[in-house]
């Protein structure tokens, strides 16, 4: 009966805290925030001055004092203080106070240690929750992609953010595999970055990087027709603006096919290493991609010919950590204390 009254009267929140985008999801209302994870300082003083969107337009075009940051890059927190700043700044944003400070799931790299968790409580508690509960992000997109968790068969969420994949198996509520590697859509945009200085001796920035992996950007050859696109960049050597054609071919041959297959690696480990009965309903389930990464096209193609598995990219794979997190506080009235404690990550 309490947790009803506090929910009428406190804002619920629940924090995707992804690698490159952090995003907010309020009780009752869905998602309302949705910024990259980025925090912009002053070198030398060491204050913060912008944060999120602001911030990110700095990256790569900072002026001589400030340095943009991205606190949760490879899915560790690099700098509490930076970190802590963030999640003070969008949960702030977000809570328009009501009588009681919210309760707050947050979701979080699985990847991160015992010290890094209890940083995180601290600074959700500092910027004003009443509450702190941590979900494993494979956790949280399993909730988000709305697979029957609670059930004895088990079920494989693939998870590709901007700085790590992380793979897991669940059943019953509970994680039986997971394993993550710090491999993403960011290394794709490096790849990309690298191939290009390499085949023609152009310099281009992370956002140019970006676009491309976004508009021509593939795993598997474009059954339609393979794109192609201009870019513009910095000649090496001659040092003046450059534009160069390319196609998705060669981006997808000479930049993407290591990372795609470090990805398919980890999955193929997982299947090899779960156990048998786990093997077997996957047969008749599949997997689940979820994450920005999931959107490369023909990356399900690839992990399934890979596997023989089904592969199905959960509905928004975007948002499915954040929707997670707000199913998760939507659960919460009516799972006991043990259910909660098999759920979270402590
Ligand atoms: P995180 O959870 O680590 O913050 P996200 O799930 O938000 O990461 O995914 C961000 C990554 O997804 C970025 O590398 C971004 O470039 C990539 N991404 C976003 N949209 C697409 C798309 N349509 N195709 C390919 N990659 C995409
Ligand atoms: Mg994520």
């Amino acid at each position: 009966m309490f947790g009803n009254l506090f929910g009428f009267l406190s804002n619920d929140i629940g924090i995707d805290l992804g690698t490159a985008n952090t995003l907010v999801f309020v009780k009752d209302r869905g998602i309302v925030l949705r910024e990259p994870s980025v925090v912009a300082r002053y070198k030398t003083s060491k204050k913060v001055c912008a944060v999120g969107n602001d911030a990110k337009r700095m990256l790569g075009r900072t002026p001589g004092t400030i340095e943009a940051l991205r606190p949760m890059k490879d899915g560790v927190i690099a700098d509490f203080e930076i970190s802590e700043a963030m999640l003070r700044y969008f949960i702030e944003k977000v809570d328009k106070r009501k009588l009681v400070p919210p309760r707050v799931v947050v979701a979080v790299p699985s990847g991160i240690t015992a010290v890094e968790k209890r940083a995180v409580k601290d600074s959700a508690i500092r910027a004003g929750a009443r509450e702190v509960l941590l979900l494993g992000e494979p956790m949280a997109a399993a909730i988000g992609a709305d697979l029957p968790i609670d059930e004895e068969y088990a079920n494989m969420i693939v998870d590709i953010g901007g700085g790590t994949t992380e793979v897991a198996i669940i059943s019953i509520s509970g994680i039986s595999y997971q394993r993550s590697i710090r491999v993403g859509g960011d290394e794709m945009d490096e790849a990309i970055l690298a191939y290009m200085k390499r085949a023609y001796g152009l310099l281009i920035g992370e956002r140019t990087a970006e676009e491309i992996k976004l508009t021509i950007g593939s795993a598997s050859p474009i059954e339609s027709g393979e794109l192609s696109m201009d870019v513009r960049g910095r000649d090496s050597t001659a040092g003046l603006p450059k534009t160069i054609h390319i196609t998705s071919q060669e981006i997808r041959e000479e930049a993407f096919s290591d990372v795609i297959s470090q990805i398919v690696e980890l999955v193929k480990n997982a299947l090899d290493r779960c156990q048998p009965e786990h093997s077997a309903d996957l047969i008749d389930r599949g997997i689940v991609m979820a994450g920005g990464g999931a959107l490369i096209r023909g990356l399900d193609q690839v992990i399934s010919d890979a596997t023989g598995l089904t592969v199905l990219q959960a509905d928004d794979p975007l948002c499915c950590v954040a929707n997670g997190t707000g199913k998760f506080l939507n659960l919460l009235g009516s799972l006991s204390r043990e259910q909660v404690d098999r759920l979270v990550t402590q």
